[in-house]
């Protein structure tokens, strides 16, 4: 069963008994991961109930933004679960000149044991999509949900202990001395949710064992809103992507970089929306059902002097603002004539704060973002597709969105989830994760002997050093078709051979 463990020597023994599994799993079909990852989202639906009620309590999410991401897992469970098979199967790959006579195929085999430090914005959906992978790829897996939201955490590791045995899935609940004791042990491979300087901790400590890492880190997202863009659209797809759980998503837009043409009619369609979303019956935006708290009092206090810094340093507020620290509370907020100067262009905002910066040269637009490191994600609003092409040519991101923004995540599992550099390292989501927990095992057989096979030994004959001669002379460039062709007849020769 999986007990919340205190004991830091109860992890390396732990860890033993998850290795030891790990072998086992190894020989296990893609039927057998399948039925785990199925059990594992019923239960979870199951659970809905306790999701709902520590969602409530955590972020004062509402039902619906829960199931969304209750749909994510479910998705991502039933894309699993159908494509597997395939994903397991020896990959085979085209021959070379060099491996004439052979075989050549990568097999996916479990990297070993994994170990996932989450975190605590969607706390179900970041701690499954990893989870359901290495289960797929048949490795082990410790999940340590964030401490910042217990609740869920103790849901999660009530969920997993009913489904699989503590040493193929284990849930160990604390904070960051826990996660500390865990990273000393010799993981395979290591997720990792959250900011970035925890993100260089993981990445030190993986070192040490010489394991890879998965980092799903974040940043400072632009949003470009071009001269072209439908302002109104524009406008209102912003809003909800920056207000909802109250900013807290590392996908959602940071900073706005807007015509100056437009700035003014932009500000006023996000506020405009923001209002249509958040305080349509004119309550108040702190009444809303609909807009979640900020998760506790340190982000509070760190979002809120990002805002006071800013403002202290000329930033024109021109929408919201409000804020109530008992409440947790920060209002939809837009802010104009910010400077680099300010924390708040220097920082991930994660609260439900905009800056609104105006530029007259595409190129200015440009050079705001390659100031900052590489985004996780950027967003372009535009009608002219030859400024959608120029803004996608010059910048860089771990995804972009045209026209719209945040759904790029949990929606298509074709497309691989991820940041580059200092947003992230490596991909989740779909055949990604299975790929982040598999290790790629190029394998050759030896079949049938192509020619002389004693000639690539010593002592080297004339021919075989004028033949090496001459592929260091000239492009070697043998069509695909002709090394099937000649593979072919090697196999048919040597079936013949052998009779
Ligand atoms: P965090 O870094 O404080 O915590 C994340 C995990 O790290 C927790 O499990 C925590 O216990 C552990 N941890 C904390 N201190 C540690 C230490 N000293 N040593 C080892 N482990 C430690 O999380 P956060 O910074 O509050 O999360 C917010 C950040 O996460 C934002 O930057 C956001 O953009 C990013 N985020 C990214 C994604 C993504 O998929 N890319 C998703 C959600 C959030």
């Amino acid at each position: 069963m999986n007990a919340v463990l205190k004991e830091s020597n109860r992890f390396r023994t732990l860890f033993d008994r998850l290795q030891t599994r790990v072998h086992a799993l190894a020989l296990t079909s893609a039927e057998e991961r399948a039925d785990k990852i199925r059990r594992l989202l019923k239960a979870t639906l199951e659970a809905r109930p306790a999701i709902l009620a520590a969602a409530h309590k955590e972020l004062r999410v509402n039902e619906t933004d829960v199931d969304a991401q209750l749909l994510m897992i479910k998705s991502e469970a039933e894309f699993i679960t159908r494509n597997l098979a395939v994903w397991m199967a020896p990959q085979p790959v085209q021959g070379s000149l060099m491996t004439l006579g052979k075989k050549c195929y990568i097999r996916y085999e479990p990297k070993g044991v994994v170990l996932h430090l989450s975190t605590w914005n969607a706390p179900i959906a970041e701690a499954f999509v990893m989870a359901y992978g290495a289960i797929a790829a048949g490795c082990t897996f410790v999940l340590k949900p964030s401490e910042l939201a217990p609740h869920s955490a103790q849901v999660l590791a009530d969920i997993c202990a009913k489904v699989l045995p503590e040493d193929e899935l284990a849930v160990v609940n604390g904070g960051a001395d826990v996660a500390t004791e865990l990273l000393q042990l010799p993981f395979n491979h290591i997720f990792y949710i959250g900011g970035h300087q925890v993100g260089r901790i993981v990445m030190r400590a993986a070192a040490e064992h010489f394991a890879t890492v998965t980092l799903e880190m974040g940043g400072k997202n632009p949003v470009i809103v071009d001269a072209s863009a439908d302002l109104d659209e524009a406008g209102r797809k912003i809003a909800w992507g920056r207000v909802a759980n109250a900013g807290q998503v590392c996908l959602a837009p940071d900073y706005a970089l807007v015509h100056a043409s437009i700035v003014d009619a932009f500000v006023a369609a996000l506020a405009r929306h923001m209002t249509a979303m958040y305080n349509a019956d004119g309550r108040g935006f702190q009444r809303s059902p609909d807009l979640p708290r900020i998760v506790n009092r340190r982000h509070f206090d760190r979002i809120k002097a990002l805002l006071d810094d800013a403002l202290d340093k000329g930033a024109k507020l021109e929408f919201g603002g409000d804020t109530d620290a008992d409440d947790l509370y920060i209002a939809p907020t837009i802010l104009t004539s910010v400077t680099e100067d300010m924390r708040i262009m220097q920082e991930e905002i994660f609260g439900p704060i905009l800056c609104v910066l105006p530029f007259n040269e595409r190129e200015e637009a440009i050079a705001t973002i390659r100031r900052r490191p590489k985004p996780l994600g950027a967003y372009i609003f535009a009608k002219d597709r030859a400024a959608i092409d120029w803004f996608m040519a010059r910048t860089t991101s771990g995804s972009l969105v045209v026209n719209h923004n945040l759904i790029q995540s949990g929606t298509n599992p074709h497309l691989p989830f991820g940041g580059v550099n200092a947003s992230g390292i490596g991909r989740v989501g779909g055949r990604a994760t299975f790929l982040e927990c598999s290790n790629a095992r190029s394998v050759v057989e030896d079949q049938y002997p192509a020619g002389d096979p004693n000639i690539m030994f010593p002592p080297y004959s004339d021919k075989y050093k004028k033949m090496i001669a001459q592929m260091l002379a000239k492009e070697i460039r043998v069509p695909d078709a002709a090394i099937d062709l000649i593979n072919g007849i090697i196999k048919l020769t040597s079936v013949f051979k052998r009779r």
